[in-house]
């Protein structure tokens, strides 16, 4: 038997005649997120003029660390070496249970997260957990090829992908370091990590789908030494960052072949008479009754 390996566009069925009248009605966006309370950047500009570096986690290449972010602090992965994407989970310190959902997150602010947007999490919570409050890669919006950076699109590189594809095991994908750096952090075992690890924020990794066939494509990050992103944590957080063994994802991963580098995550307190008026995110008010 022939193998194929199918990707659309493939017709098998002959259009109707009214296919084109059909193709041409005008779309509309799944959720408008103009209900919701905006972003307000002079209460964070405020808040960060004179907040301390309390705490710095280094994250070595192809590895993960752990970190622990209060409510009402702000949090800044930065890129201290070279070019270096990194894969983000993030977790309700006081309930695991509650982690980022990378596709409702998608479904609300787009493929690609910046300033503003806020990383939600799972049902039954879906809660703001951090909001982005700077970007230094802000000015590359989206290139001529359909690329942005900080994408919740992809998952994280992973060893079952990659076994299927490549019929050979590698260790050091950021599912396996994301484990490894939950199981560190808990005293979990890594069968009790590894189902807590959860589809992540793609930090700095510049990615789109292709024009023609849709499928998920990388390419050099432009990050340069210095950047970062920063966020405030708006619940006590539970993070943890893995510096992904595609390096600056320019070419490949899930392997040894690229080139990497460490990334770093500062934790600030900001003064708290700055603070005033905030409250940590509540949980969805929902009843919880589904009709029943
Ligand atoms: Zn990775």
């Amino acid at each position: 038997m022939k193998k194929g390996h199918f990707l659309k566009p493939r017709t098998r069925h002959p259009a109707p005649e009214d296919a084109q009248t059909r193709k041409q009605i005008e779309p509309v966006v799944c959720y408008p997120i103009d209900t919701f309370e905006g972003f307000d950047q002079t209460f964070f500009d405020t808040a960060r003029q004179d907040m301390k570096l309390v705490d710095e986690v280094m994250i070595a290449p192809r590895d993960a660390s752990a970190f622990t972010v209060k409510a009402g602090q702000f949090f800044r992965i930065t890129c201290p070496d070279g070019p270096q994407v990194g894969d983000l989970n993030l977790w309700n310190a006081d309930n695991l249970d509650e982690r980022f959902f990378s596709g409702k997150t998608r479904a609300l602010h787009g493929t690609h997260l910046g300033t503003g947007d806020r990383m939600w999490s799972n049902l039954p919570y879906l809660r703001p957990m951090a909001t982005i409050t700077d970007d230094t890669l802000d000015w590359y919006g989206y290139d001529a090829f359909g690329g942005g950076v900080h994408d919740v699109i992809g998952t994280r590189c992973d060893p079952y992908t990659n076994t299927l594809l490549n019929h050979n095991e590698y260790h050091y994908c950021c599912h396996s370091n994301l484990i490894r750096a939950l199981a560190a952090h808990t005293g979990m075992s890594l069968i009790e990590a590894e189902p807590l690890v959860h589809d992540v924020l793609n930090v700095f990794m510049c990615t789109g789908f292709t024009r023609d066939t849709h499928q998920y494509f990388m390419k050099a990050s432009p990050v340069r030494q210095g950047d970062y992103l920063e966020f405030f944590a708006e619940t006590n957080l539970l993070g943890a960052l893995s510096a992904c063994p595609g390096g600056d994802c320019s070419a490949s991963h899930s392997s040894e072949d690229a080139r990497c580098h460490s990334l770093k995550v500062d934790v600030y307190q900001p003064t708290t008479t700055h603070l005033q008026g905030w409250q940590p995110a509540e949980a969805s008010s929902y009843s919880r009754t589904h009709g029943a």
